[in-house]
């Protein structure tokens, strides 16, 4: 299995930075293998008859990489290209993220091998269905509770909500996170990941000395976390420039409406042929002159190739896992990019969904208000947490945000001992 995982590149860029951070750290070899690996990495198929008659098989994963700390936490992702090893790292980072946050919850992350883009409502409620019951023994409230990520939503939510409640012959909203409203979802979770990437982004800013107003934005990706990120950015005045998706980029020095945008990829799925826009190439757009630069679309966009050509001063991370260690190398060699690392820049979207289950277990619903005050004061104290520690030990903000994280799990287990 360690041969097996470490052959995808994803998991094997997650195993070299956790190494990286060992090394650090001075870890026994006992609680390096102990924090490396999963615990539990479960795969089902899911049968699907589609609408014109056929079935077909898919491959549903949820990687558990450890109940150490609480629950497994983590989003559920739909994607053509998903792959074990993928879903594993993706649940090593979200482990990091949440110990980095201090959330009670271990890393989790899933995944089915199908593309949303070509399934209709009905194939993809039944393919939510069937996952949902065929991992049914091995999630719960108190064991491993999941959310939307890449290619998944609120309704993808409801519908796990609704299959495991009515098995369950009870309402289980605790069972997932980033419901709708009015099945107990919390208010302000679906901007919660987007917004606190636009709020660390300001405050990285304020560091440099650079004015909110008026500072430039470049944004890759526009769904969840892309749109919301360069919306709040809008709201405090930044000039978002260019915006881009699967199918192209748009660019506007002026600044690009993005309300006006969201309504456009809404009735068009696409941003293409935005008005107000010109067309740009997504790859030449993360290259061009801007305050922030947002990779918030797949993992490893900022690879050896663009990092050296990038002309950003802060570079926030939406994505998971957006720079490869190669790309890592080059910028901290710059020493010019204020970077803004995943595990940190994202974690807001976590952060509410433990608000959320925190609401559910309590049958309370807070205000949105209440909600991104506190999401700002937790990012604000890590991102101080983190900007110290790097520079005490003289580290990359990468390898201190993960330090801390992998510290926190690690003396977690070594207080729990080894058992038998
Ligand atoms: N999918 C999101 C992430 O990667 C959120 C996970 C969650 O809310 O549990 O952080």
């Amino acid at each position: 299995m360690r041969t097996e995982l470490l052959q995808n590149p994803v998991f094997a860029m997650a195993a070299a930075q956790f190494d990286q951070v060992a090394d650090f750290l001075d870890l026994n070899d006992e609680l390096r293998e102990r924090c490396k690996w999963p615990k539990r990495l479960i795969t089902v198929t899911v049968p699907v008859r589609h609408d014109d008659g056929t079935t077909r098989v898919y491959f549903g994963h949820r990687v558990q990489h450890h109940l150490t700390r609480g629950p497994v936490k983590g989003g559920l992702r739909y994607h053509p290209k998903v792959e074990l090893g993928e879903v594993a790292a993706l649940a090593m980072w979200m482990n990091w993220k949440c110990a980095l946050m201090e959330l009670p919850f271990g890393g989790g992350k899933g995944g089915i091998n199908c593309d949303p883009r070509n399934l209709s409502q009905t194939e993809l409620e039944k393919i939510t269905r069937r996952f949902t019951m065929e991992m049914a023994p091995f999630i719960g409230e108190d064991i491993d509770v999941m959310a939307p990520d890449m290619g998944t939503n609120e309704q993808t939510m409801a519908w796990m909500v609704d299959t495991y409640s009515t098995s369950a012959g009870r309402l289980v909203p605790g069972i997932v996170t980033g419901k709708p409203l009015n099945l107990q979802g919390s208010a302000g979770r679906s901007r919660a990941t987007g917004h606190g990437v636009a709020f660390l982004a300001s405050r990285a800013l304020n560091k440099l000395g650079v004015k909110i107003e008026g500072a430039s934005a470049i944004v890759q990706g526009f769904g969840n976390v892309g749109s919301f990120a360069a919306l709040t950015l809008a709201s405090y005045g930044v000039k978002v420039i260019g915006i881009s998706d699967v199918t192209g980029a748009v660019w506007n020095a002026d600044g690009l409406d993005v309300d006006k945008l969201k309504a456009h990829v809404s009735a068009k799925g696409s941003v293409s042929g935005f008005v107000g826009a010109e067309a740009i190439d997504p790859g030449e757009m993360l290259v061009q002159e801007c305050d922030v630069l947002v990779p918030a679309a797949t993992d490893m966009a900022i690879t050896r190739e663009n990092a050296a050509k990038l002309k950003c001063k802060v570079l926030a991370e939406g994505a998971n896992g957006p720079t490869t260690p190669e790309a890592d190398l080059i910028i901290s060699e710059r020493g010019d990019i204020f970077l803004i690392p995943d595990i940190l820049c994202n974690a807001g979207g976590v952060t509410v969904s433990y608000f959320e289950w925190v609401q559910n277990l309590q049958r309370y619903q807070w205000t949105e208000r209440e909600v991104l005050t506190r999401l700002e004061t937790m990012l604000e104290g890590t991102f101080a947490r983190v900007l110290n520690f790097a520079k005490q030990n003289n580290l990359p903000q990468r390898t201190a945000a993960q330090a801390l994280a992998i510290k926190t799990v690690a003396d977690v287990k070594s207080s729990r001992g080894l058992f038998p």
